[in-house]
C-alpha cells in the first residue's frame, strides 16, 4: 500500500501537476473507503472496511426497479424527484416522527445522502464560515465544507461511550459558526444521541442562530430497543433544520444512491439550487421502486436491524474474547476498537498489517478525524473501525483469522 493511508495528496511536490488543480481540492485524494475496498480486492481479504451489506434489499424493491426500467422510467425525472417518492418520504417522516412536510416544496430527492449534505453545505456555508460536526466524522463532511471554503471544527465524542458533551458543544461555537452538522446514529462510533444530547444541540443551535444539518441515514439501525430522535422533532428547531436520509442503509441498496432532504421550503429551495447543478437528477427507475417499499416494509427493516444486532454481538463479543478492546455500538453497522489492546499505537499501522497477516480489511479511524490537527496530536490515532454489515459466516471467518494472526500481531509486531 502507498505511504499515507488516510489521505492521498493530489499534487506530488516533486512532479507538480500541470495544469495545477484548484486549492479548494488540496488533500482530497481517493477516499479511504475506495482505497481500502480496492485493497480488499487486491489482497483477497474479507472486507470489514467500507460499510455496505453483502446481501441485497427486499425482493419487492428489486422487482419494482426492474419493472420501472421495463415500463419506461428511463428519462430525466423531475428536479425535485418523482412525486410518488416525495410523497412516500413525507409520509415516512410523518408516520415515524410526527413531522409534517409538504411533498411539493419540503422534500428533495438527491443522489444519495452524500449529495444532500454537499448541496446543503454549499448552499449555506460562506468562505470563512465554521461548521461544527461531531468528531470523528464521516469523510464527506470535511470535503464538502472545504469545497465551500468553510472550516470544519470537531466536537469530540470520546470513548468508551462517545457521548456528546453539552459543554464541549458550547465551547466550540465561535462568532464564525454558521452550521451545526449532527449525525445520529453516528458513523463511525455507533453512538446514538439521547434526549439530553438532542436538547443540547437544539438549544445551542437556537441560542447562536445556527442552521442544523442532520444526517440520519442510519435512523432505523438502532439496537437494544433504543429509538432514534430526529433533531427536527425538538420544539422550535424544525424551522432551522435540513434532514438527510437515504434508502441505501435502510434497504441495503447502497449502490443505488437514492437519498433525500426534508425541511422548510426556503431551506430546501436553497439546497435544490445547488443540487440541480451537481447532478440535476438521477435514479429515474430507482426512485419509484424506493417509493414502493418506504411505507410497506417496516417489518423487513426491523428484520435487518435485528439481524445486525446479532451480528454486532458476534463481532464485538468475538473481538473482546481476542483481547481487542471494542466499544459496543448502539446503532449503525460499525464498531470501533482500540488497537493499543493488541500492543499497537497506531490504527493505520494495524490496518496496514491486517491484510497480509489476517486477510482482513478495516478502516483506521484517523480518516475520520480533523487532518489539520497538530502532527503530534494523538486524538483517535489508536482507533480502528470494523463493519458488521457482512454475513455471519464472514464475521466468524474474520474472527478465526484474527485468532490465528494474533500471536504474530499482539505486541504491535511491525512498526
Ligand atoms: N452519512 C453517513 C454518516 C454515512 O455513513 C454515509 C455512507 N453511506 C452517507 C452519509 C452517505 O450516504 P449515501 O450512500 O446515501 O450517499
Ligand atoms: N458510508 C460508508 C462507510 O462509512 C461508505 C460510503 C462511501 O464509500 N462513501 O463505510
Amino acid at each position: 500500500m502507498s505511504a499515507p493511508l488516510a489521505w492521498v495528496v493530489v499534487a506530488d511536490p516533486r512532479r507538480p501537476l500541470r495544469p495545477s488543480p484548484a486549492h479548494r481540492i488540496e488533500g482530497l485524494g481517493e477516499t479511504i473507503f475506495a482505497e481500502m475496498s480496492a485493497l480488499a480486492v487486491a489482497t483477497g481479504s474479507l472486507n470489514l472496511g467500507q460499510g455496505f451489506p453483502d446481501s441485497d434489499g427486499p425482493p419487492a424493491l428489486l422487482d419494482a426497479a426492474r419493472q420501472a426500467i421495463a415500463s419506461g422510467h428511463n428519462q430525466y425525472p423531475p428536479g425535485l424527484g418523482v412525486p410518488e417518492l416525495r410523497a412516500a418520504v413525507a409520509e415516512h417522516q410523518r408516520r415515524h416522527y410526527g413531522l409534517t412536510w409538504d411533498s411539493d416544496h419540503e422534500v428533495l430527492v438527491t443522489t444519495g445522502a452524500t449529495e444532500a449534505l454537499a448541496a446543503a453545505i454549499l448552499a449555506f456555508v460562506e468562505p470563512g464560515d465554521e461548521v461544527l460536526a461531531l468528531e470523528p466524522f464521516f469523510d464527506s463532511y470535511p470535503a464538502a465544507v472545504q469545497l465551500a471554503g468553510g472550516r470544519l471544527r470537531g466536537v469530540l465524542l470520546e470513548p468508551p461511550h462517545f457521548a456528546l458533551s453539552r459543554h464541549a458543544l458550547e465551547a466550540a461555537v465561535t462568532p464564525r459558526t454558521r452550521v451545526l452538522l449532527v449525525n445520529t446514529p453516528h458513523n463511525p462510533t455507533g453512538a446514538v444521541l439521547d434526549a439530553d444530547a438532542m436538547r443540547a444541540v437544539a438549544e445551542v443551535a437556537a441560542d447562536h442562530d445556527l442552521l442544523v444539518i442532520s444526517d440520519e441515514v442510519y435512523e432505523h439501525l438502532t439496537f437494544d430497543g433504543r429509538g432514534h430522535i430526529p433533531i427536527a422533532t425538538l420544539p422550535g428547531i424544525a424551522d432551522r433544520t435540513l434532514t438527510a436520509g437515504s434508502a441505501g442503509k435502510t434497504f441495503s441498496v447502497t449502490g443505488w444512491k437514492i437519498g433525500w432532504l426534508t425541511g422548510p421550503a426556503p431551506l430546501v429551495a436553497a439546497a435544490r439550487a445547488v443540487k440541480q447543478y451537481l447532478t440535476y437528477v438521477s435514479g429515474a427507475p430507482l426512485q419509484p421502486a424506493v417509493a414502493r417499499v418506504l411505507g410497506t416494509h417496516d417489518d423487513w427493516v426491523a428484520g435487518l436491524r435485528d439481524s445486525l444486532q446479532v451480528r454486532r454481538d458476534l463481532l464485538v463479543g468475538g473481538l473482546r474474547d481476542l483481547g481487542m478492546e471494542t466499544y459496543t455500538p448502539a446503532g449503525t453497522y460499525f464498531a470501533v476498537s482500540d488497537v493499543r489492546s493488541w500492543g499497537y499505537e497506531d490504527g493505520a499501522q494495524f490496518a496496514r498489517d491486517l491484510p497480509s497477516r489476517a486477510g482482513i480489511v478495516t478502516i483506521p479511524c484517523s480518516a475520520f478525524y480533523d487532518r489539520h490537527r497538530e502532527p503530534d496530536d494523538e486524538t483517535g490515532r489508536s482507533l480502528l473501525r470494523w463493519t458488521f454489515s457482512k454475513a455471519e459466516g464472514t464475521l466468524i471467518q474474520a474472527l478465526e483469522r484474527l485468532q490465528a494472526a494474533r500471536p504474530t500481531m499482539a505486541g504491535g509486531a511491525s512498526r
